[in-house]
């Protein structure tokens, strides 16, 4: 038997082609996008407004594929949802359903990859073997599996899960355009965020392409000799470029650009790596989130309140808008970087 065609994850394009290659017209591909990712319809049958004959010829020749949930665990310090999907064989992503405290925004934190080839020092990700890439249909059925599993809409996106997004550029950019396609889930543009751990050339890309998404990079380290020891990617790409990449952003976008900033104690805080951070940010158009450590690899261990304040007034001081991002879900390894450790 002929495999079937997979109709998730496709551009209004393709699904337009798929269905001349049936025989039917193409009107039938706008019903089928907006039923897909408007109504939010997971199977053929509910396609009520196709004859039972197109449905029929549908279920011989096309597929809508899901994923099988593995695990759903609930914080009980605030409303983190983390859920685990098996999408193949010994394969299996995470997802995180992230309310905000005031029930204003509500977060799907979504993989790119299954696994992640950077091994960064601080992640559990980059702990884990890479399996390969996602397909755009298998991004997108994370925000349609969390939504049907939590009953509600996400306001934002972000591409903060397992992987570095800017090595599956293709499928990545794919799924956020069917994200923000008003024809489809109808996010802002500016509610979906894209973050890199500094893959240049995806930078390149996403600039000479005008992607509309919010941009974030994850600096974590101001110091050009250092950021190495806990970014392997800083060989490739150093610190340097990564910095002027950000500039050629900012300037040709006209935009501003999110940093996102571990914050480990004994290895990128203190007085000197704040005022190098300060430097660095104080020449760009941007906005700085500091993430306290999660995990405690190699040693180290998470900051206290009192040592994250003492960092961002330190930060404040050079004019650039500093966040400091909560860590949801902790207890349920929900939040960033705990991806991947049991539970
Ligand atoms: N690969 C991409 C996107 C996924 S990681 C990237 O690296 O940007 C998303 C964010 O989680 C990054 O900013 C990363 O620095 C942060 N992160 C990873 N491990 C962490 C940990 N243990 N504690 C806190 N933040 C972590
Ligand atoms: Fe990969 Fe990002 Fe984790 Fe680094 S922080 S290992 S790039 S997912």
């Amino acid at each position: 038997m002929a495999t079937k065609q997979v109709l998730k994850g496709l551009s209004p394009e393709e699904l337009k082609s798929f269905f001349q290659s049936i025989g039917e017209p193409a009107f039938r591909a706008k019903q089928l996008y907006s039923g897909l990712y408007k109504n939010r319809y997971s199977s053929f049958s509910e396609f009520t407004s196709f004859s039972l004959g197109l449905r029929q010829k549908l279920e011989e020749t096309a597929e809508l594929p899901s994923f099988q949930v593995h695990k759903d665990l609930q914080s009980k310090l605030d409303g983190t949802r983390k859920f685990s999907f098996i999408v193949g064989e010994q394969r299996e992503i995470e997802a995180v359903w992230i309310p905000s405290e005031d029930g204003n925004r509500k977060t799907i934190c979504i993989s790119s990859q299954v696994g992640c080839t950077l091994a960064c020092e601080f992640c559990a990700t980059g702990k884990l073997p890479f399996k390969g890439n996602l397909k755009a249909w298998q991004i997108l059925e994370q925000v349609l599996m969390v939504e049907k599993l939590s009953g509600e809409k996400a306001s934002n996106i972000v591409f903060m899960g397992m992987g570095e997004p800017m090595h599956n550029y293709h499928s990545v950019m794919k799924a956020a355009s069917i994200l923000s396609d008003p024809d489809a889930f109808g996010l802002g543009t500016r509610r979906i965020t894209i973050s890199t751990s500094g893959d240049i050339k995806g930078i390149e890309r996403f600039i000479r392409k005008k992607e509309p998404y919010n941009f974030a990079i994850s600096l974590n380290h101001p110091d050009p000799e250092k950021r190495g020891d806990i970014m392997g990617i800083d060989k490739k790409y150093p610190l340097e470029d990564l910095i002027e990449a950000a500039r050629n952003f900012t300037r040709t976008l006209n935009r501003r650009i999110t940093f996102e900033y571990i914050l480990i104690p004994g290895v990128n805080m203190g007085q000197e790596n704040a005022k190098k951070l300060k430097r660095l940010v104080s020449s760009l158009n941007c906005k700085l989130n500091l993430i306290p450590l999660n995990t405690e690899f190699n040693g180290w261990r998470r900051p206290t309140e009192s040592e994250i304040e003492e960092f961002r007034e330190q930060i404040k001081a050079s004019g650039v808008p500093v966040m400091n991002r909560r860590s949801p879900g902790k207890d349920i390894n929900g939040a960033c970087g705990m991806l991947a450790l049991k539970g």
